[in-house]
């Protein structure tokens, strides 16, 4: 039986897009399939941005994280981190660390991006830090979560549709939109 031969194709070809119903991802294999979807992308993103080092990457979060979040603690370090391979829902990495200081207890936040991050729009960085820095507030992927992060920026849903989008279409052997390797 021919049809058996790729029974959970569907699924295991779309690992970014685990989260989102069979109507989108039989709407992203259909681009896929077109080679449409990486041109889709790029008109919708048309330029990267410039935010390429780790001081520059501590100074866009500590931005949002003043405008939004400025009593959650302090953010001691930032940075772009090759060694987070972004699958599923694991794109940065949020870690925190309490410690006792002078007789109170302090706490430490330090926030890694994919390397993935640092070549594409600033849409997307935007997206991976608002979520980072939602996670100083709320540990858990819940309504809590994501209220946050609509809240300091709205696209939020979508932004994180479209990174996904785009590592599909890399996974597929697209090649890079904005520059750089994957
Ligand atoms: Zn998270």
């Amino acid at each position: 039986m021919a049809s058996n031969a790729h029974p959970l194709r569907a699924n295991t070809d779309l690992p970014y897009l685990g989260g989102y119903s069979p109507t989108l991802k039989g709407q992203a294999q259909t681009l896929l399939d077109q080679g449409r979807l990486g041109d889709l992308l790029v008109r919708k993103y048309r330029a990267p941005h410039e935010v390429r080092s780790d001081k520059a990457l501590y100074d866009f979060t500590q931005e949002y994280k003043q405008r939004y979040l400025r009593n959650a603690g302090t953010i001691n370090k930032v940075l772009f981190d090759n060694k987070i391979h972004v699958v599923r829902h694991a794109l940065g990495l949020h870690t925190s660390m309490s410690r006792v200081q002078g007789g109170k207890l302090a706490a430490k936040h330090e926030i890694r991006v994919a390397s993935f991050f640092r070549q594409g729009p600033e849409e997307f960085l935007r997206m991976i830090v608002v979520h980072e820095l939602a996670h100083l507030r709320e540990k858990d992927h819940d309504k809590a979560f994501y209220q946050l992060c609509t809240h300091m920026e709205p696209d939020y849903h979508q932004f994180e549709l479209d990174t996904r989008l785009y590592l599909t279409y890399l996974d597929h052997g697209g090649e890079p939109l904005w520059g750089g390797g994957r």
